[in-house]
């Protein structure tokens, strides 16, 4: 029999593990993103090139805050030279010479994190975080595109939605509007099944809803391996963003191996057959709160969209990276 698999649709590169803030449900600001490294730029080079000919969009983001690699704005220009639209996210707590130079930078898309509408609910979250650097960093970039005649990047405004700042929603889509941002993004909390979650999730209304209420239901759904790849930036290769640097779940090693190879390995297609067989899955992914949700993406945008129509805020789905892409190549046939 044929089986064709596509390459991934959602392909990710984490530029660095470093971070200058310390949220608590994140990897890396809880130190424990592997080495705390800036990814070596002639892999990156190498693996841009790869990525080129088999996808049309890249994210350079994973754990850690991609503006504090010493080479981010070349590897931006790379990814921009190989045709490939271009998505980052960041903290935005950066310096305004930092700020200044993205509008040139040809960064497609940019989601600023901005979790209150106040530096106390903002910084119980953003530990190490300045809410006020963060407002001054994004009118400075909106105004920097602006002198500049480009409507590049995108810029879009996200609040992950938390037992503290629930109540902020309205002042958040005020507040967007009052800085003149492209989009809003509301963001259901992921728990990642650590136990500090508890205390931040918000009320029922803006949570994904578990399909699987107890551990003895033992299906295990996920899509992720059959449509996603994340580099890390030792060159690690993972299923997806909600597993880190975790050695058990590593499938390739990017530095060593084309992506492609990693892609169609007895390793990889090893895994994808667990979830098909509900048989051997690693312990991360039976624990995983994706893994119980049926279709997460597909709740977690409901209630985003939910939010964006309720306080009069257009939903536009155009930029969306992640589902949509058109240079998408059949890789193997097997
Ligand atoms: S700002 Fe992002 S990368 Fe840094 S600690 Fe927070 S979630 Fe992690
Ligand atoms: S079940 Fe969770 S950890 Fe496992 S591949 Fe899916 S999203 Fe990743």
């Amino acid at each position: 029999m044929t089986v064709k698999i596509e390459f991934p649709c959602v392909v990710s590169i984490e530029p660095t593990s470093r971070c200058n803030l310390r949220c608590p449900l994140c990897y890396s600001g809880r130190g424990n993103a592997a080495g705390k490294a800036d990814m070596p730029l002639k892999h990156y080079t190498r693996l841009i090139e790869e990525i080129g000919k088999l996808s049309s969009n890249i994210s350079l983001v994973n754990y850690g805050e991609p503006f504090l690699h010493p080479h981010i704005f070349k590897m931006i220009r790379l990814a921009k030279d190989e045709g490939l639209r271009v998505s980052t996210a960041s903290n935005f707590n950066l310096s305004m010479n930092c700020i200044r130079m993205i509008p040139t930078s040809g960064l497609d898309i940019l989601t600023i994190s901005l979790d209150g509408v106040t530096p106390e609910s903002y910084r119980k979250y953003r530990i190490g975080g300045d809410f006020n650097v963060v407002i001054r960093n994004t009118k400075l970039l909106l105004e920097s595109r602006r002198l500049r005649g480009t409507l590049k990047p995108t810029v879009v405004l996200q609040f992950i939605i938390m037992s503290h700042n629930q109540h902020e929603i309205k002042q958040f889509v005020a507040l967007g509007k009052a800085l003149g941002v492209d989009r809003l993004r509301f963001k259901t909390l992921n728990s990642r099944g650590m136990a500090v979650a508890s205390k931040l999730m918000p009320e029922k209304q803006y949570c994904r809803k578990p399909q699987r209420k107890t551990k003895s239901i033992t299906s295990v759904n996920c899509a992720w391996p059959q449509k996603s790849l994340v580099v890390n930036c030792d060159g690690t290769v993972v299923p997806c963003c909600n597993v880190g640097h975790d050695s058990k779940m590593v499938l390739g090693n990017a530095f060593s191996d084309s992506l492609a190879e990693i892609w169609r390995s007895e390793n990889y297609q090893r895994f994808r057959k667990a979830f098909h067989l509900q048989l051997n899955l690693p312990h991360q992914c039976q624990e995983c709160q994706s893994s119980w949700l049926e279709d997460p993406r597909r709740q977690a945008e409901s209630i985003n969209e939910r939010l964006l129509r309720e306080y009069s805020w257009e939903v536009n789905r155009e930029d969306d990276l992640h589902f949509f892409n058109e240079k998408m190549r059949t890789i193997l046939d097997e």
